[in-house]
C-alpha cells in the first residue's frame, strides 16, 4: 500500500459476550499488552498496514486473550490478518526446532471453502512468516501424499486447507490434530452450510486438545449458521462490523 491509496473505510463495531477484551487503536498497543513480537510489528509496517481495521482492532485482542470469537465483518475489511496475527504471535518456536516447547505437530488449522481462498490465506500467512522457520502448509493432494511419513507431519506448524482435503488425510490415518490450539473457519457462512458442515465437524472432533481456541469469520452469518457457530464455540464473543452510513 502506498501513500496514495485511500484509507481503509471506518466502521461501526458492536460486540456481545462476557468480559469483552478492550480493543486496540494501534498495532503498537499489542506489543505492550500482549508482547506481540517486534518481527511481526515490522512485517505489518513493511506491508503498509499502518492502522488496524475495525475487525482487527477488536478481534485481535479477543483472540490474543485466547477467547472464542464469531466475527462478522464486510468483505475487504482485513479479516484474514485479524486471525493470522494472533496465530503467529502464539506460535512460538517452529515445530521442527528442538526449542519448540509447544510439543510437536500442527498447532493451527485454518479452513476455507475453496482452494483459491486457501491459497490467498496462505500467501498472507507467508508474508507475516517471512524469515521465520515455521512450516506453513497449503494443503493439496501433493502435500497430503507426503504426510504418510510421521516425521514430515510432526514438523508442520500451520495447515491451511479446504475441509475435504483435510478429512481425507484424517481418514487415511495420516494426520494428528491433537495438538491444535487454534481452529479457525474463514467464510464461515459457507463452512457451516450443508455442503461442508459434516466435514467441519469431523475436523473439530479430531482437534482434541482441551485448550483449543475456535473462531469463525464471515461477511454475513445467516441465523442458521450463527446458531451452529455458537454451539461450536465456548463462551464466545460476537463482533459485528458494519460500514458507517449504510
Ligand atoms: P476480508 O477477508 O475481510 O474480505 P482481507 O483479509 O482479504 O479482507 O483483506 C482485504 C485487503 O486489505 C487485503 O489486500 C489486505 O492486505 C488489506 N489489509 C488488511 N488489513 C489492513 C490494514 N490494517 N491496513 C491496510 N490494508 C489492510
Ligand atoms: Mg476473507
Amino acid at each position: 500500500q502506498t501513500e496514495d491509496d485511500p484509507p481503509m473505510p471506518r466502521h461501526r463495531v458492536t460486540t456481545k459476550g462476557k468480559d469483552v477484551p478492550e480493543h486496540v487503536e494501534t498495532f503498537e498497543a499489542l506489543r505492550e499488552r500482549f508482547h506481540l513480537p517486534s518481527h511481526l510489528l515490522q512485517k505489518l509496517a513493511q506491508h503498509g498496514y499502518k492502522r488496524p481495521t475495525g475487525i482487527q482492532s477488536h478481534g485481535i485482542p479477543i483472540l490474543m486473550e485466547r477467547r472464542d470469537l464469531a466475527a462478522i465483518s464486510p468483505t475487504g475489511t482485513g479479516k484474514t490478518l485479524s486471525y493470522l496475527l494472533p496465530v503467529m504471535a502464539a506460535l512460538g518456536a517452529p515445530a521442527a526446532s528442538s526449542k519448540s516447547d509447544a510439543g510437536s505437530g500442527v498447532r493451527a488449522v485454518i479452513l476455507a471453502p475453496t482452494r483459491e481462498l486457501a491459497h490467498q490465506i496462505h500467501n498472507e500467512c507467508l508474508k507475516l512468516a517471512q524469515g521465520r522457520k515455521w512450516r506453513i502448509v497449503l494443503f493439496s493432494k501433493a502435500t497430503a501424499a507426503t504426510l504418510a511419513d510421521k516425521k514430515v507431519r510432526e514438523k508442520i506448524d500451520i495447515i491451511i486447507s479446504t475441509p475435504l482435503r483435510l478429512v481425507a488425510s484424517l481418514q487415511a490415518g495420516n494426520l494428528e490434530l491433537d495438538n491444535v490450539r487454534h481452529l479457525f473457519l474463514d467464510e464461515a457462512d459457507r463452512m457451516l452450510d450443508t455442503e461442508f458442515l459434516e466435514q467441519v465437524q469431523e475436523v473439530i472432533a479430531a482437534c482434541t486438545h482441551p485448550e483449543i481456541q475456535k473462531a469463525v469469520f464471515s461477511a454475513t452469518l445467516p441465523a442458521n449458521a450463527e446458531k451452529i457457530a455458537m454451539s461450536m464455540l465456548r463462551d464466545p464473543i460476537r463482533v459485528v462490523v458494519g460500514l458507517k452510513d449504510t
